[in-house]
């Protein structure tokens, strides 16, 4: 027996198996019975929707004489006149199909327009069929044009495009335009259930529904789906069974895994990780592109599951990749996808503008590792830029505690640096007086006791020459009281219980406190400056200024 593909067997040649164009068939029903019939018709959609088909289906309706040989123009043409079956079977003389892709020229076009004149041979109505019309050639399109003003009563002429935006308007505008619609996900499911029944297959519900999908509202492409998900399947015991997990693996939907595997290891902030699973990937045959795309698809997705949970029954998924989506979801705020979303956007471009995309994909990884450690512009403002080189991962760190803890960037302070500024911020007012561990400590106790001055005074005007509990000793500035050493002597004594001594010395001692947040604030502000994701919000906005707002 000759196989014939789906696609073709299951072409409709009639209105009633034309399925989800139902705007169409009304409106063209509602012409043929008012005998108002457009000289031309605009079929407009995706590939693969049905415009030709609909455009025979149409050549049908208009040149079908009945079964008697009696009858006039029908919505519903009787399949066994001579026109309704030449038609079907591609051979009727009348029927005049062309490719524009293939025939742009106006000496194509002109080569059609001659044969206007002459009356059809055995149809009703000689009807030109021109797809992918958009492809003419302006001079083609003027030529055209001239038919369409006074087009003979004996000629219809039927026009397929996928881009209606780029036929002139004069022609538009001569034309009955039909937009013919991408078929519904359950409608598409329910007619491929249809056919697979027809030709005695059982398909899992599910696969019918994955297939629906990937084929994007197009019935051609589902259709072709369908036979390589049978053609891959062995029937056993004279029963075919396409699975569900058969079709997703045909699909390549299989594997979102290593993409979210990807996405954890760029938002735990840790750009090494992150590099290895690219490299892993990469070697593994991933493309570097493909490897942007899949991850902004699936940034996409995690998106939608944080607004509408339903998101994540998307039929595509593995229940593995289900629950990574659902868990990433939950774990990661709405700044921070749109702020990955749009690096990787950015991202695909450079990669595919880089002679070596690999080289390209690592330095983005590189920037969106970096970023996940910087607190999103909502965060920045609440606690100030001063905490920002400080921020946590936005992950929950994997287990590798070390990696996390240290900053990866070249520019960040030494050990002993931070040891003063970052990782030792003031102590926080809550905390008990007793634990006077530094100058720090001391000077907090004082703007704790709301001795303003006093503070102001510590914190300016005091070089610290040597701390040790109990004694202190400090170079003053000449404008500080005499008697301001026994006065923070005293008032610590108090406060804490202990005997404190504050001692003087010429000593140069280390910079005040109030010039040590300046310079820390000076070096932080200096880091954020270099930081790439600062510098994307300056290309952003041009003109944007850096401030500390503590
Ligand atoms: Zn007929």
């Amino acid at each position: 027996m000759e196989y014939r593909v789906l696609a073709r067997k299951y072409r409709p040649t009639n209105f009633d198996d034309l399925i989800g164009q139902d705007v169409l068939v009304q409106t063209l029903s509602n012409a043929i019975k008012t005998g108002r019939i457009a000289h031309a018709f605009l079929l407009t959609g995706i590939r693969g929707v049905g415009k030709t088909t609909t455009a025979r289906i149409i050549a049908r309706a208009l040149n079908c004489i009945g079964p008697d040989g009696q009858g006039g123009p029908t919505i519903s043409p009787c399949g066994v006149c001579p026109n309704c079956k030449m038609i079907a079977e591609d051979r009727h003389v009348d029927i005049l199909e062309m490719d524009a892709a293939s025939h742009t020229g106006v000496g194509d076009i002109r080569e059609l327009i001659d044969t206007v004149r002459y009356l059809p041979t055995s149809a009703r109505y000689k009807i030109y069929i021109i797809d992918e019309v958009h492809m003419l050639s302006n001079s083609a399109f003027n030529a055209l044009l001239k038919t369409l003003e006074e087009p003979p009563p004996h000629v219809k002429f039927i026009f397929a495009t996928t881009e209606a935006r780029k036929i002139p308007v004069t022609i538009l505008s001569r034309c009955q335009r039909f937009d013919l619609k991408r078929i519904e996900l359950e409608m598409l499911a329910t007619h491929l259930g249809n056919i697979a029944a027809k030709e005695n297959i059982d398909v899992e519900p599910e696969a019918l529904t994955l297939i629906a999908v990937a084929a994007e509202g197009s019935v051609r492409d589902a259709l072709s789906l369908l036979d390589q998900a049978i053609a891959r399947t062995e029937a056993a015991d004279g029963k075919t069974l396409v699975t569900t997990t058969a079709v997703r693996t045909m699909i390549g939907s299989a594997d979102k895994t290593a993409t979210f595997r990807l996405i954890e290891k760029l938002l735990s902030g840790d750009p090494a990780a992150a590099i290895e699973e690219v490299q892993a990937q990469y070697n593994a045959g991933s493309d570097p592109l493909l490897m942007v795309q899949d991850a902004l698809e699936a940034t996409h997705l995690i998106t939608r599951v944080k607004i509408a949970p339903a998101a994540a029954n998307d039929v595509s998924l593995s229940e593995n990749d289900r629950t990574r989506a659902q868990s990433l979801s939950a774990q990661l705020s709405m700044p921070v996808l749109t702020r990955l979303w749009q690096m990787l956007l950015k991202g695909i471009t450079e990669v595919r503008m880089a002679p070596q995309p690999l080289s390209a994909l690592e330095m983005l990884v590189v920037r969106v590792a970096y970023a996940a450690q910087l607190p999103t512009p909502a965060e920045a403002i609440k606690s100030g830029v001063e905490s920002a080189p400080a921020a946590k991962p936005l992950m929950p760190p994997p287990p590798m505690p070390q990696a996390m803890q240290s900053a990866p960037d070249p520019m960040a302070p030494s050990a002993s640096e931070k040891k003063i500024s970052v990782s030792q911020p003031p102590p926080p007012v809550s905390k008990p007086a007793l634990s006077l561990n530094s100058f720090e400590d001391v000077a907090a106790l004082f703007e704790q006791h709301r001795e303003g001055l006093k503070h102001t005074y510590l914190t300016h005007d005091c070089y610290l020459v040597s701390f040790a509990p109990q004694e202190i000793t400090l170079r003053l500035a000449p404008s500080l009281p005499r008697d301001f050493p026994a006065q923070i002597a005293g008032l610590l004594t108090e406060w804490s219980g202990q005997n404190w001594k504050v001692l003087t010395s010429e000593e140069q001692g280390s910079p005040s406190l109030h010039e040590q947040t300046q310079a820390r604030k000076e070096k932080q502000l200096q880091q954020a400056s270099e930081h790439p994701l600062v510098g994307s919000v300056f290309e952003q906005f041009p003109g944007a200024k850096l401030v500390s707002v503590s």
